[in-house]
């Protein structure tokens, strides 16, 4: 086993000051200023945002139907059921993590309550065709920003051009309070409403909340390469052993979703750890744009990136190989080899075994194919120079 083992994607790392009590301010309104919007609300994971948004919609509306990619976190579908609502999954683009705008159409219509986008790995989609399909059949949009905290487009924040969006903050999507999420919409009654649902729906839990805050210190100290082999990589080589990809990452969840409140220190601690984001969020940036070309230079290789008029925030890199064998060939060097390389999510919704009853045998071909075809590299601050090369040179090897 090797002694260092580097995370999948760039979280921040903490700090034992972030960890100690005292006054740090009031964190939602914190994340609002570093989003630059009016006002968030911080919950206790992205799912559990998502959970208050739906409920909101849900109520405004007798439609009963939801629209996710088929190619997005499972944690999505079990939301909608959450809230008594029936999952339809949607294609997307080709070798995109996007929804198809033609295929989207045809499964919309009066009974569709909301479409949910999502924003992959740092990288923003496209929401004109999105929002243009929802106007049309009276759908609301919900930007799924868990990956994405710190993303503009047109310099302004995701989640204000759908009606509403989420951030997550799971350990390894950036800024961590261990598990927690926050919600924003731009039309400040909808706001209103999300407040009031999240008072009305959301409890007071202290077992899961004192679980929570054991968890967030056991990321403080292991968040870092010796600690890392420990609470990742030795259960991730134990599943690549056992030829589970789900379990590789990370991927089996409950549907019973945790719903409660989350504490006055978890959050300052978010505090503490957000006055360094800013920092690091422009650090990944600087080292995704000398990386992003040579990995990009490689024959065969795509890497997802920026539009015009988009800045997002650089966690990972997406890349797409030419075939399911040659990144399997890519993967079986690099996946348990400790250097940040792995899969985004193991499979389309449609064929995760666990997701039958809510997702059914549809078929989403393109998502199939980018789940096949994909693979991340961490681009965590702890991948050297050398490291790097070393992924260069095997998908060079295996591209060519
Ligand atoms: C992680 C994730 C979620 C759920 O967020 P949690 O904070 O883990 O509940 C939703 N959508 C996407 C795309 C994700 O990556």
């Amino acid at each position: 086993m090797s002694k260092c083992e580097l995370p999948p994607t760039a979280g921040l790392p903490l700090l034992f000051k972030d960890l100690l009590s005292g006054r740090a301010g009031d964190f939602s309104q914190q994340l609002a200023a570093f989003l630059d919007v009016p006002e968030v609300g911080v919950e206790c994971s992205g799912t559990a945002s998502l959970i208050v948004i739906l409920e909101t919609l849900r109520r405004r509306s007798g439609r009963t139907r939801v629209v996710v990619p088929a190619y997005t976190c499972p944690l999505v579908v079990f939301a909608v059921a959450h809230c008594g609502l029936e999952v339809q999954v949607c294609d997307v683009r080709l070798r995109s993590f996007e929804l198809d705008p033609g295929t989207l159409a045809k499964l919309c219509d009066e009974g569709t309550l909301a479409i949910i986008p999502t924003h992959l790995g740092g990288r923003v989609a496209d929401l004109d065709p999105v929002v243009r399909v929802a106007r049309h059949c009276g759908a609301y949009v919900i930007e799924d920003a868990a990956q994405a905290l710190g993303a503009r487009r047109q310099g302004k924040s995701l989640g204000l051009v759908g009606d509403a969006g989420f951030f997550s903050l799971a350990a390894g999507k950036g800024l961590t309070l261990f598990e927690g999420g926050l919600w924003l919409a731009a039309d400040a009654g909808l706001r209103a409403e999300l407040k009031n649902t999240s008072q009305e729906i959301v409890p007071r839990k202290l077992g899961w909340e004192a679980l929570r805050c054991l968890e967030l210190l056991g990321y403080a100290l292991a968040y870092r390469p010796h600690g890392l082999p420990y609470v990742y990589g030795r259960a991730l080589r134990r599943a690549l052993r056992q030829n589970d990809p789900v379990a590789a990452v990370g991927d089996y969840f409950s549907p019973d979703i945790p719903v409660h409140r989350v504490s006055p220190w978890r959050q300052a601690v978010g505090c503490r750890a957000l006055l360094r984001l800013p920092a690091f969020q422009r650090e990944l940036a600087g080292r995704a744009a000398q990386r992003l070309p040579r990995l990009a230079g490689i024959p065969g290789v795509e890497v997802l990136s920026d539009p015009p008029g988009v800045s997002g925030t650089w966690p990972v890199f997406v890349v797409l190989l030419p075939s399911e064998a040659i990144r399997d060939r890519v993967l079986g060097e690099l996946w348990g080899a400790g250097v940040g390389v792995a899969r985004m999510f193991a499979f389309a919704l449609p064929d995760y075994a666990y997701l039958q009853p809510w997702v059914g045998h549809g078929v989403a071909p393109n998502a199939r194919e980018f789940a096949a075809c994909s693979l991340t590299i961490t681009n965590s601050p702890w991948l050297d120079d050398a490291q790097f090369d070393q992924i260069l040179g095997v998908l060079s090897r295996h591209c060519c």
